[in-house]
């Protein structure tokens, strides 16, 4: 099997073993086995539910540190729009801008910019002809999670790179021709609100990554705020419009691209329900699906560490006071060819039953013969999210019909009847013993 890069991992210390996880993953990624959560690789899309709902924090994200800018002789950072709206609402996109110069890195290009220019993209492609409805390729959880359930549906995918994508292609060509850089002596580094993100990076969707890492925006984020207060932190001029900005919330793209008939829709579980209408043959009058895992969008984002909610209300106000503003600089305008997925999302048959159709045709049936046994209660016991996975789990060979607690119970009971009973026979040479037992009871 292929080995995958994940950024969301466990930590075995952390970890008591609850299934919180397992009953909360989207795609059956997480099985509890000798009380410690365990992440099938192949089936995980690093959306970092898990992250979210773990009561123990015990679902960590890889990213890289600050000390990584040592790597680099020129450094850059990447803010996802979603940075924004994780401060005060007197702290300003300019302020915030200037704290990440002030905190290590050499320049700073706004991923906003990449959005402006992707959205212009969009409203070109959507104008013409393509399956119905296409899909945002922004979200690589989203990406990732087609992959695995939604195989049928990579053709609706816009073979459009992501702003992250663009926008640290566009810084890596303003240091060179500014400064006279090599590739090698540059780094860009995505400022993210997501594991997905950071996989992404690692594991490309096109040919390769402009992005050399990504720095979580939670652990980069007290750092910031001291920075925010210090004296010597200049404020930059914020080239992006609300256009851009709005990115960072759902429903923001869809704002960007302006035309068309759009549906934009958030939260991990929401996105399932409307690819599996699809999937049916629905949603056709729909041009483009905005689909973001997060709820509420990259403001919601595992990493980011405001509440959603403020989050949400401080985007609103930016975005409200951005668009506002005359005179913003016009978007970036770049080559469509650069803009372009350069490679196709393929499938990653994590879900198949078995390679070979015949034999997995006949594990189908077994899977069915052992649900249809099993009590249907999804209790989660087992440490399989739901009785179908179990009996799944049972036919691959990687759990027993023990596992279920019901079933367990109803074999003790079984062999308890069986104890009983032997209990009351006896062997032939001792008859007479018995009989005479008897005899005397009733005399
Ligand atoms: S990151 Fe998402 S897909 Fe992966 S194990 Fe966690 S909840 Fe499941
Ligand atoms: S919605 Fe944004 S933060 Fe959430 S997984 Fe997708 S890209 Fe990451």
């Amino acid at each position: 099997m292929q080995k995958y890069f994940h950024s969301v991992r466990l930590d075995e210390d952390k970890c008591k073993g609850c299934t919180n996880c397992v009953k909360r993953c989207p795609t059956e990624a997480i099985r509890v086995r000798e009380g410690r959560a365990l992440i099938i690789e192949e089936r995980c899309i690093d959306c970092g539910e898990c992250i979210k709902i773990c009561p123990n924090r015990a679902k960590l994200a890889t990213t890289d540190g600050l000390e990584q800018l040592q790597n680099f002789h020129y450094t850059i950072a990447l803010p996802a729009p979603s940075l924004y709206a994780q401060f005060e609402p007197n702290t300003s996109p300019e302020q915030i801008l200037g704290a990440l110069l002030n905190i290590g890195f050499d320049d700073i290009f706004e991923v906003a910019l990449g959005a402006e220019a992707v959205s212009l993209a969009l409203r070109d492609y959507l104008s013409r002809d393509h399956p119905r409805p296409m899909i945002s390729s922004a979200c690589p959880a989203v990406l990732r999670l087609m992959q695995v359930r939604f195989p049928g549906l990579l053709q609706h995918i816009v073979p459009i790179e992501t702003p992250m994508e663009i926008s640290a292609g566009l810084a890596r060509e303003k240091a060179r021709q500014q400064h006279g850089f090599s590739d090698n002596q540059i780094g860009v580094f995505f400022i993210t609100p997501c594991p997905a993100k950071v996989t992404a990076i690692k594991q490309p969707f096109g040919e390769k990554s402009y992005v050399d890492g990504a720095i979580s925006m939670s652990v980069i984020y007290g750092e910031l705020l001291h920075s925010l207060d210090s004296p010597s932190t200049k404020q930059l001029p914020l080239l992006s419009g609300a256009r851009g900005v709005g990115w960072g919330k759902a429903g923001g793209e869809n704002h960007a691209i302006r035309c068309h008939s759009h549906l934009a829709v958030d939260g991990i579980h929401s996105i399932i329900n409307v690819l599996e209408e699809i999937e049916r043959g629905g949603l056709s009058d729909i041009d483009y699906l905005e689909a973001q895992a997060c709820t509420g969008g990259c403001i919601g984002g595992p990493l980011a560490p405001q509440n959603l909610f403020v989050a949400r209300v401080r985007m609103d106000n930016l975005v409200k006071k951005l668009s506002l503003q005359p005179d913003r600089p016009k978007s970036l305008s770049t080559d469509p060819e650069f803009l372009r997925l350069n490679k196709p999302i393929l499938p990653r048959p994590a879900l198949k039953l078995d390679q070979d159709i015949n034999r997995a045709i006949e594990m189908l049936e077994e899977v069915e013969k052992i649900t249809e046994d099993l009590p249907g209660l999804d209790c989660g016991s087992c440490g399989s999210p739901n009785c179908r996975a179990l009996a799944e789990d049972i036919v691959r060979g990687y759990a027993d019909t023990s596992f279920c607690i019901f079933k367990l119970r109803q074999r003790l009971q079984i062999l308890a009847r069986e104890i009983v009973d032997l209990s009351h026979k006896q062997p032939p040479a001792m008859g007479r013993e018995r009989e005479k037992e008897l005899k005397e009871g009733d005399a």
